[in-house]
């Protein structure tokens, strides 16, 4: 059966509300994406022929601020995938308290088959077909999965030359020279570096040689295993979409950081002495840690039971499917959720707009101070409410943000 991450999101909304005893008019809006809009547009390729790419941008609310959300390109995107990025956004933005809607952006496209001419291409036009919807006000995208600092100065670059002066607030997560912030690339690595801390302090466990499984080195799961690593933690196992490596006593983060910058996939790397493992076996490895960074639905029905982690920490937006959480919880293993877990990067991409907004610029340290402080509220607030009501804490985090998006709803009321 096909996954839908929508009727995750739908479930998991529900549970809230129930929890919450929130009325169904308080919340059934909340079910539906404000906005959605879907493009076709044409791309010149390199050898002259023209292919035509499909994109989304989707807006869940605006109830608390602008639209903000990241943009993906992957070929195996679609829409009710985006309609689920895009919700996961306006309750992480609620969760941790920034004045922020959620969105998403998407292409369908591998990026691995273009040029870097393509890529430029299709990004420019990606972000005229978008145009009518975003702005510095209105909605502001931001990278995800296979999109980077370099796109987002494009998509600068093209906003810009629309409007006819520079507007670099209208997207986050861009190069330094174009107004980027200090700390943003790190910055989703380092929330869930935080919040594996924070929830191991919670929980009696020490980072101190623990042992721990990442999947996904990219630009999220990367960091957050080099800064583990640099806290005493042993990073067990890695994997990319190429497949994974194990080696009880830890892996060199930073050596394979720069051998991927080279090579582009683990399975080109020299990696002499790594044992080479399946994705579904990374996941299933006894160790204290398990940190999901790669994409959706990777611990289902059909594999959860398998897990052996302590406690999972979820980097990636939709880890787990609902099936296995309830699988996951039986088996009393501790899961960090996505809204909390990731929720740095769109915490230091909200410092960025605002640094932008100002043309006034902190420094690195401001802001990861600034960041701890914000997400550390944040853990601390679904952890206490996770206890008290006896709830996981993925429920607690969507009853602290639905709370939040309820009380914005009651006081703008609904129009007419
Ligand atoms: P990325 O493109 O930089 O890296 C993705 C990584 O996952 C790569 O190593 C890739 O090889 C690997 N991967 C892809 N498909 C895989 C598969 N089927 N099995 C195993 N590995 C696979 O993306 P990213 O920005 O690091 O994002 C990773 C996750 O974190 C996504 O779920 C994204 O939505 C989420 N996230 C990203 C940000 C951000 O600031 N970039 C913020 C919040 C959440």
């Amino acid at each position: 059966m096909h996954y839908n991450p929508y009727d995750n999101v739908v479930s998991t909304i529900k549970n809230a509300a129930g929890v919450l005893g929130l009325d169904n008019n308080d919340f059934v809006a909340d079910i539906y994406p404000e906005r959605e809009l879907k493009v076709h547009f044409p791309v010149r390729m390199d050898d002259g022929s023209v292919r035509v790419f499909e994109g989304y941008r989707v807006q869940h609310s605006s109830l608390r601020g602008p639209y903000k959300g990241g943009v993906r390109f992957h070929q195996d995107v679609d829409e009710n995938e985006v309609k689920a990025l895009a919700a996961w956004m306006t309750f992480k933005c609620a969760l941790v308290n920034i004045p922020y809607g959620g969105a998403k952006g998407a292409v369908k496209v591998d990026p691995s088959t273009l040029s870097f001419g393509e890529l430029e291409r299709l990004t420019r036009r990606f972000t005229a077909m978008i145009l009518p919807l975003i702005g510095p006000d209105k909605d502001i995208p931001a990278p995800d999965v296979n999109t980077d600092a370099r796109i987002m100065g494009w998509m600068m670059d093209t906003f810009s030359t629309f409007h006819g002066y520079a507007i670099p607030e209208v997207v986050t997560g861009k190069p330094l020279e174009v107004g980027g912030s200090l700390g943003r690339r790190e910055a989703t690595g380092r929330g869930v570096y935080i919040a594996t801390k924070e929830m191991a302090d919670k929980l009696g466990m020490s980072l101190k040689d623990a042992r721990i499984a990442v999947q996904g080195m990219g630009n999220v799961g990367s960091v957050a295993a080099q800064l583990l690593r640099e806290e005493g933690a042993k990073i067990i196992a890695i994997s990319d979409v190429s497949g994974g490596i194990y080696d009880e006593n830890g892996f060199d983060i930073d050596a394979i950081i720069e051998m991927l910058a080279e090579n582009k996939t683990l399975k080109k790397c020299n990696l002499p002495n790594a044992a080479w493992i399946s994705n579904d076996e990374l996941l299933s490895l006894e160790c204290d840690f398990l940190i999901p960074a790669a994409l959706e639905g990777q611990i289902h029905e059909e594999n959860a039971d398998a897990v052996r982690a302590k406690v999972i920490v979820e980097a990636a937006n939709g880890p787990t499917t609902i099936e296995a959480d309830a699988i996951l919880e039986g088996k009393g293993i501790v899961v960090v959720p996505d809204i909390l877990a990731n929720a740095g990067g769109v915490i230091v991409s909200y410092f960025e707009w605002v640094q932008n907004l100002q043309a006034l610029f902190w420094n690195e340290d401001e802001i990861n101070d600034a960041l701890f402080q914000a997400l550390k509220a944040a853990i601390d607030e679904v952890y206490d409410l996770h206890k008290e009501k006896g709830v996981s804490l993925r429920t607690a985090a969507y009853v602290l943000a639905m709370k939040r998006l309820a009380a914005a709803r009651s006081t703008r009321g609904i129009f007419p």
